[in-house]
């Protein structure tokens, strides 16, 4: 996936480098220009001069001696100008390249996101799965970046030396073997860059992960007095994170001036060398400052080296999440969902949400009647949510199947299987914008009629007629402005909305206002009729109403019927129905 982003930018890297050679070769006559400049002051014999200096020095001899300075000067100037705009021209490509990698990394990841199968989003924690999306995606295509200058300063690099050869072999050979001792100095004390660019990565991700908990976990977190233990983790997060990238920083940093002064013994060494030898002069200053130019290119090559290598853990994350292999998608079957009118049959379905855990649903087998309420009801963590993930299709079974009409539903099409379904589930996600829109999200292109029925029938038009702004109030982040109930009603009129034949709803387990339970009762048993209802239930009434009960315990299918035959059979069902019988004939405050 990575290969596919680079790939269809591939052609931008030859371009970049190419441009980048040229700079470095009009550089390269420029400085070359100097060695007839030097001459009309100093003039060289001829035998000391490379036989390709005489093209250049031939090339001024047609024009009068005094203005032969100013016309070399001139040359020259043109030479720079030409070379800065090159280099403009060059660095505004790369930084398209690099803004344009960072946006389709970050899109991709979020359709990646989107696509892949929700146990692997459900496993990763939402901190590195923000890190990598934000962080991470643009310090991968700063890699890519630094692999373009690499390559740059490499061929500039190149280009400078051919230039050295040509103008003095043996000096050439010398200033070589120091440059790689000094490059070899250099990659030594730098060599622990990448492991501190992996556990930069790491960091990064727990600091992203402690700033959603401090928002997410804003009641909590007041409500038991933690802030400052809070701010304790959040600060050791962050500390972490400065000195990491301090310590990469120092490192990258030291590679600038390590060389620089190792290099500039070199320098000193040439020019002492090289006023030896009056004679030489015009070859020597151009050798100097061709040699001048060489040495930044050198210690550039070595900076991108080590940042590069600091960069290894944030294209690993990229590259772990863009890998398709590792978190498939749930593949899309090639039938379109027909309106059911028999049943929802679960043949003998095993699911795990881990290799090696227990399985959360084991070998059930049970139907669901199309065009009746069924209640799924059990203790807390029986498996009751992750059998109506599979009746989504959000998850396929590791064994068994999911039949629908007796087809199974691997083989329909996802959107159409959906498209059949109205879900609403136990912490309703609401986005933050208006009701209206809220509820649209169900079915975006809905009849303004559709919306105002949903509204009635869901019971929403009792409390948004007292909201100064009715149906476009906005709801605030998860929808905390309104109460839990408020916001299931939104979420029941956001699936009816879609008019799917199959309601599907986990009902929430944390008391509403007796209001608001009776409320949705009252829509859940309006809407029901002759449609299928499949409810997770906590409430005795919502039982009650249900023509079908299946009971869950520890994954399994304990009992299942009508709520008579389960009262009658005296098993786990009677036993809940106590208890909860229990619980709501409490005395009520209300
Ligand atoms: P219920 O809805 O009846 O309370 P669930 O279907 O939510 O039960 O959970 C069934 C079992 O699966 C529980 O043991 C629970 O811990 C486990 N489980 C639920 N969701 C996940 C998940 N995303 N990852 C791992 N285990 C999970």
């Amino acid at each position: 996936m990575l290969l596919t982003v680079l790939r269809s930018h591939l052609w931008s890297l030859p371009a970049i480098v190419g441009l980048g050679v040229l700079a470095a070769l009009i550089d390269g006559v420029g400085l070359s220009l100097f060695m007839p400049l030097v001459d009309q002051v100093s003039p060289s014999s001829p035998t000391t001069q490379p036989m390709w200096a005489q093209y250049l020095f031939d090339l001024f001899d047609g024009l009068p001696a005094e203005r032969r300075v100013a016309a070399i000067g001139l040359a020259i100037f043109v030479a720079i100008v030409l070379r800065a705009v090159i280099t403009l021209v060059n660095s505004a490509l790369q930084a398209w390249l690099n803004t344009r990698i960072t946006h389709e990394l970050r899109t991709r990841i979020h359709d990646r996101l989107l696509e892949m199968e929700m146990r692997h989003v459900e496993r990763a924690t939402a901190g590195s799965l923000l890190n990598v999306l934000t962080t991470e995606t643009w310090r991968t295509s700063d890699a890519l970046y630094l692999v373009a200058h690499l390559l740059i300063s490499g061929s500039t690099v190149l280009v400078y030396a051919t230039l050295l050869v040509l103008l003095s072999p043996g000096l050439t050979a010398i200033v070589a073997v120091a440059l790689l001792v000094i490059s070899l100095v250099v990659r030594r004390v730098t060599g622990h860059a990448r492991s501190l660019g992996r556990h930069a990565t790491k960091a990064n991700s727990l600091l992203t992960e402690r700033m959603t908990e401090s928002i997410a976990g804003v009641v909590v977190i007041r409500a038991f007095d933690r802030q400052r233990a809070e701010a304790a983790r959040f600060e050791e997060a962050s500390q972490d994170v400065a000195g990491t990238f301090l310590r990469m920083s120092i490192i990258a940093g030291l590679v600038g001036p390590l060389s620089e002064v190792l290099s500039a013994g070199l320098l000193v060494g040439v020019v002492v060398y090289s006023l030896q030898d009056p004679s030489n002069l015009p070859v020597l200053v151009v050798f100097m400052l061709v040699l001048y130019r060489l040495q930044p290119r050198v210690q550039m090559f070595e900076v991108a080296r080590t940042e590069l290598n600091a960069l290894g853990g944030a294209i690993e994350a990229v590259v772990d999440l863009l890998d398709d292999s590792t978190r498939p998608a749930l593949p899309d079957g090639p039938l379109t969902a027909a309106r059911p009118t028999e049943a929802i049959t679960f043949v003998d379905v095993t699911f795990r949400y881990d290799t090696g855990m227990p399985p959360a649903i084991a070998n059930a087998s049970f139907s669901v009647p199309i065009g009746k309420t069924t209640a799924i009801v059990g203790p807390s963590g029986a498996g009751k949510s992750t059998l109506a993930k599979l009746l989504l299709r959000l998850v396929d079974p590791d064994d068994g199947e999911v039949l629908v009409d007796g087809v199974p539903l691997r083989d329909l099409r996802l959107a159409s299987w959906r498209d059949q379904i109205g879900f609403v589930g136990q912490d309703t996600y609401l986005f933050n914008t208006s009701i209206r829109e809220n509820i649209v999200y169900g079915r975006p292109d809905a009849p303004e009629e559709d919306v105002m029925d949903a509204v009635r029938l869901a019971h929403v038009d009792e409390f948004v007629a007292d909201l100064p702004a009715g149906l476009e109030t906005v709801v605030g982040d998860h929808g905390t402005r309104l109460s839990g109930g408020q916001r299931q009603r939104i979420a029941l009129a956001r699936a009816i909305i879609r008019k799917p034949e199959i309601l599907v709803l986990d009902e929430a387990t944390n008391a509403l206002d007796s209001r608001s339970e009776r409320l949705i009762q009252d829509a859940l048993d309006r809407y029901g009729r002759n449609r299928t209802v499949v409810v997770i239930a906590h409430r005795f009434s919502t039982i009650e109403q249900a023509d079908h009960v299946l009971v869950l315990d520890g994954g399994r299918i304990t009992e299942h019927g009508s709520r008579d035959e389960l009262l009658a059979a005296g098993g786990l069902f009677s036993e809940l129905d106590d208890l909860q019988r229990l619980r709501e004939t409490r005395p009520s405050t209300e």
